[in-house]
């Protein structure tokens, strides 16, 4: 099967309060860090297990992709290019900071392959993308969502955050009217976490801030999960929405076992027997690759580790855990053990199993890593 290619971008101009990313403010160092990569994506073809291997998605995620301009695009593609069949490529996506998409830039970005763009929206309120340290507006995220249209775009994926500090579900409620009202055909959605490598974790824990309380959030998913409904939206991941057609190919393929391979600081990889993690320094990272010994860490999966793998992607998406394709991969026991597991939560309506699938009912979607927790090997 096709696999998947990521390129981790680790520039941000300014650092977003919630975010423990890997991603710096040196801009400076953009070009040499590209020249890395392009040598990187030369050389690690073989961990797709093809001299050529073939590619059905490219994602340019960060950090901020929309910092890199049309030399960096140029000199990633040409080196994409020559080192992989293209043939069956289907989804080419870049995420976008709002402020970043300027109609000028936007014409550039339609001289290359880009068919996909994901906007990091987060909120329509302005107070809240203050509080968050955002760099863009309201105004300009709609403005950039309605450039991106204009501009040919017609695969528009925005992300919204809910849980932040002050957000009343009114709010966020508000946030998502107005962001239906826009030309978007995929939300992905994610309460907000607190990581404690984060600014707004500092003034949690010096109280300066209060967590949204589980009910809080509860009730924004499940108003979320209404109204993008309402509007034709399918859930086909825990936090992820899309029009019929328009489900993000490369991010579903982290949930159904594809192959991908990272290229970047702090990129991840993975090929069914290996997940490989670039460090995320940048320093490292181009240290290596100039003694051609890249800095990383590998982890050789197991059978119990792809056991644990296919219930932990499965769970999340709406298809849910395919029971027979469990018990053709790991085994009847395995599939005896996944399903004896599930017991306590098919009998209080947490999951339903139905068409040799096991999947989360609306119920469970709230408490999925519990319910995990419960029929993952340890
Ligand atoms: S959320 Fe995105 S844009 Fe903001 S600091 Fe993190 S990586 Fe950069």
């Amino acid at each position: 099967m096709e696999a998947g290619l990521y390129l981790h971008i680790p520039f941000c101009t300014s650092k977003c309060h919630y975010c423990d990313f890997y991603s710096v403010t040196a801009l400076p160092r953009k070009g040499e860090i590209v020249e890395a990569m392009v040598k990187e994506l030369q050389t690690e073809t073989g961990f797709l297990g093809s001299s050529k291997p073939a590619l059905r998605t490219i994602y340019f995620g960060g950090g901020t992709p929309s910092l890199l301009q049309a030399e960096d695009f140029t000199r990633l593609f040409n080196a994409i290019k020559a080192s992989y069949d293209l043939e069956h490529l289907q989804e080419v996506t870049l995420e976008a900071n709002p402020d970043d998409l300027t109609p000028e830039y936007l014409a550039m970005l339609r001289q290359f392959p880009f068919n996909r763009l994901s906007i990091g929206v987060q909120t329509l309120d302005d107070a809240g993308l203050k509080r968050i340290n955002r760099r863009h507006t309201a105004a300009q995220a709609k403005q950039a969502v309605l450039d991106s249209r204009e501009a040919g775009f017609t695969n528009i994926s925005i992300d919204l955050m809910y849980g932040l500090p002050g957000q009343t579900a009114e709010f966020f409620r508000q946030t998502v009217d107005e962001a239906l009202a826009l030309p978007v055909t995929h939300v992905s959605s994610y309460a907000l976490s607190w990581e404690e490598g984060s600014v707004l974790y500092k003034e949690l824990m010096q109280g300066r801030l209060q967590q949204a309380s589980d009910e809080l959030l509860e009730a924004a998913y499940f108003e979320l999960n209404a109204v993008l409904a309402a509007h034709g939206f399918q859930r086909y991941e825990l936090s992820n929405f899309a029009m019929p057609g328009y489900e993000s190919k490369h991010n579903s393929s982290y949930w159904n076992g594809t192959s991908y391979l990272g290229i970047g600081p702090g990129a991840h990889s993975y090929n069914g027997v290996l997940r490989r993690f670039n460090l995320p320094s940048i320093d490292q990272y181009m240290e290596s690759m100039r003694r051609g010994e890249p800095a990383r860490e590998l982890e050789w999966l197991d059978s119990n580790a792809r056991y644990n793998d296919f219930i932990m992607t499965g769970l999340r998406t709406t298809r849910g855990i395919l029971v027979k394709e469990l018990e053709k991969l790991f085994g009847v026991s395995k599939r005896y053990y996944c399903l004896y597991n599930a017991q306590k939560n098919l009998k209080n309506g947490f999951l339903v199993y139905e068409d040799e699938s096991l999947r989360l009912d609306e119920k469970g979607l709230f408490i999925a890593d519990d319910i995990c927790s419960d029929l993952i090997w340890v």
